[in-house]
């Protein structure tokens, strides 16, 4: 089980950035504690805002917009028992994402995908019992 986050521990960071964007209100609450940690190290890293485009997802809003062919194992998607293990951060320019992907990889993250105004930076199942996805991969939307 994991810890309860205080987010008074993320100088760049709060719980409600990281809710579902169905309105359901839920997500901030599932995210992982080993994924806090490795954002804020690689977004002081970077030294650049790093702005949540998509963190968790409730499994009605993953099903309708999950890229993932499993929307239920996709890193946003949270359940009672499973918590967020990615988060797509904006991005504007190339070397914005350059700075955001280079200090991503140095804080262990171990599952990027490059999209068309975001980067999504996802970490494996340290956390979670059972594998959900694999690690060392780099996916374009
Ligand atoms: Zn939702």
């Amino acid at each position: 089980m994991q810890r309860v986050i205080n987010w008074n521990n993320y100088a760049n960071f709060n719980a409600t950035e990281f809710n579902c964007r169905c309105g359901c209100g839920a997500g901030g609450e599932r995210v992982s504690l080993v994924l806090m940690n490795m954002l804020q190290r690689a977004r002081t890293r970077a030294g650049i805002p790093f702005s949540i485009n998509s963190g968790g997802r409730c499994q009605k809003h993953a099903a309708q917009v999950s890229t993932a062919s499993n929307t239920l194992a996709s890193d946003h998607t949270f359940t009672a028992t499973q918590l967020v293990l990615g988060a797509d951060i904006r991005t504007t320019d190339n070397a914005q994402r350059w700075r955001i992907i280079d200090a991503a990889q140095r804080e262990g993250f171990t599952r990027i995908g490059i999209g068309n105004g975001f980067v999504h930076l996802g970490i494996g199942t340290r956390e979670n019992a059972g594998a959900r996805n694999p690690s060392n991969v780099i996916w374009l939307y």
